[in-house]
């Protein structure tokens, strides 16, 4: 079987020269290579972003009418191939084409939160701050802005940023994963097709050297960064050093605290959706249930029960409710944990390892596997496994729960399943984690909030898209202005006080 090239987008249109290095993308359903990506050099960096700086003097000056004419063409063109774009995810990555669909619908919010971009840009006006003086604020772009981003949302992670970047004035890099990257280079035609000018959105694929590139350059303002936590911890000391703005979104592990009067029909259905969902391949899945005494044993059993009803298999057949993991790498790294669970003590209550699997036998297939009795100190409890391995740890006490979550370095998402208002409401006041579900175990902020964890789960002070975003993507700038009138005052070498 041939295989297609996949390649930079670069100026407005397709890059067509030769490659030095490229990869292979996979078809993680079936286990074959479907396509080789590029990866791009130092240089072809630089010309991306050599591309985004000419872009950028005339993309700023484009009036705010313009800029969102190009956003709602943009949103419309994007709703009438969204099932195309889903198609491209599922095929690449391996979720199922509702999941997939899910990822686009959301997209789909940040680019029409990005619409309301006059809205969002206004500054402040005081009128006659001292007598005959005016004061005024502005948001301004910052230039050419870099965005890099991880294989799981390989189209709502890119317009987390993309749209509201472009909203507000700057011209990007996006360097997607390079496990799945088409997608990308759809929604750059999408733009293109859309009306926004060439050069005003790149498209590099690569890998670490593309992405160091990012982080060095000097006319690179500001690096948007979704991925693990190591990687994130490095994009954002390597781009504060290099004189950047830089929000680095990282990994998780997240806790969902089911106390004792919770329904645990909800809780159980909750627990298997957010745990197995996209494969556990979330950073909003729920890896780890609190089952706080005397539910455990009944929960438990609820939770087995709808895992093995779960239907694993190629996400384009109908009725498969979860797809493979995105490698092969990727699938045996999660497989290590499920030896490692069973080495260290853990009771496995669903071995996923036997899951029948409705695709073919080369697939990346690893079914989705329980693990009950898990202590804090083993590594599946640890480690973000990033997989459909699902733990439970067992407290007496919503004290010893909140205790567990707070202790764990991470702080991307978290839940609490309760009937009690009063016990939701302390939980979030005093769980240290940046994302809270009240009987939500995805609780991913709609696009007018902003998305953000706490502690290793992101490095910089802003959060992803909504008003942070339009705030990470601007720098304010305040006027001081007088009109000359006849009270003018002569000189004066004092410090202006407000009269
Ligand atoms: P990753 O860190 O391996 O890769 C992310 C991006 O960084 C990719 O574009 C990749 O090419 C690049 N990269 C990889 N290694 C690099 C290196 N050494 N130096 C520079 N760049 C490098 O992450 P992934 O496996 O693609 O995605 C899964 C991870 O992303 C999980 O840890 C998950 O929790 C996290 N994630 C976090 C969020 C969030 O919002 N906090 C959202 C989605 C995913």
């Amino acid at each position: 079987m041939s295989t297609g090239r996949i390649s930079h987008w670069i100026g407005g249109k397709p890059w067509d020269r030769d490659s030095a290095r490229s990869g292979d993308v996979h078809d993680p359903a079936t286990g074959r290579v479907t396509a080789r990506v590029d990866l791009a050099d130092a240089a072809t960096v630089d010309e991306a972003v050599a591309a985004a700086r000419e872009a950028f003097p005339r993309w700023r000056d484009a009036s705010l009418a313009q800029r969102t004419t190009v956003l709602f063409a943009f949103r419309e063109l994007l709703n009438a191939r969204k099932d195309e774009l889903a198609a491209i995810v599922t095929a690449e990555h391996g979720k199922v084409l509702s999941d997939a669909a899910g990822e686009v619908q959301r997209a789909l919010e940040s680019v029409e939160f990005a619409c309301g971009i006059p809205h969002l840009l206004k500054g402040g006006f005081s009128e006659n701050a001292s007598t005959g003086v005016d004061v005024y604020s502005l948001r301004q772009p910052l230039g050419v802005v870099g965005v890099v981003s991880p294989f799981n949302f390989p189209a709502m992670v890119p317009l987390w940023f993309v749209p509201n970047a472009i909203a507000c004035g700057n011209a990007v890099v996006l360097k997607p994963s390079e496990k799945d990257p088409s997608a990308a280079n759809l929604i750059a035609a999408l733009f293109a097709e859309a009306g926004l000018p060439d050069g005003v959105l790149n498209v590099v694929h690569g890998d670490k050297p593309a992405v160091d590139r990012l982080l060095e350059h000097p006319d690179v303002k500001a690096i948007s960064f979704v991925g693990s936590t190591p990687v994130a911890r490095h994009v954002y000391e390597t781009g504060t050093r290099h004189g950047k703005r830089v929000q680095a979104l990282g990994g998780a592990k997240n806790h969902m605290v089911v106390l004792p009067d919770a329904d645990l029909d909800l809780a159980a259905d909750a627990a298997v959706s957010a745990g197995f969902g996209s494969a556990g391949e979330r950073c909003m899945a729920i890896s780890v249930v609190v089952a706080v005494d005397p539910v455990g044993d009944e929960l438990v059993a609820k939770v087995a029960e709808r895992i093995r009803a779960l239907r694993v298999g190629d996400g384009r057949r109908p009725g498969c409710d979860m797809g493979p993991l995105v490698t092969a790498a990727h699938r045996d790294r999660v497989l290590s944990y499920v030896d490692a669970g069973l080495a260290e003590g853990a009771a496995l209550a669903v071995d996923g390892r036997s899951h029948p699997v409705d695709g073919e036998a080369d697939g990346f297939w690893l079914g989705p596997t329980l693990f009950d009795h898990v202590r804090p100190d083993m590594s599946i409890y640890r480690d973000e496994i990033f997989g459909p391995v699902l733990s439970v740890l067992r407290v007496t006490s919503y004290d010893e729960a909140l205790d567990v979550v707070n202790a764990n370095p991470y702080g991307n998402g978290t839940a609490v399943f309760t009937n009690d208002g009063g016990a939701a409401r302390r939980f979030q006041h005093e769980v240290e984690v940046g994302m809270v579900g009240v009987n939500v175990p995805i609780p991913v902020p709609v696009a007018y909030y902003s998305f953000g964890g706490w502690k290793d789960s992101l490095f910089g002070d802003s959060h992803a898209y909504g008003p942070d975003g339009v705030h990470f993507f601007t720098r304010t700038k305040v006027v001081t202005g007088r009109w000359l009138d006849p009270s003018h005052g002569g000189v004066n070498l004092g410090f202006p006080r407000n009269t």
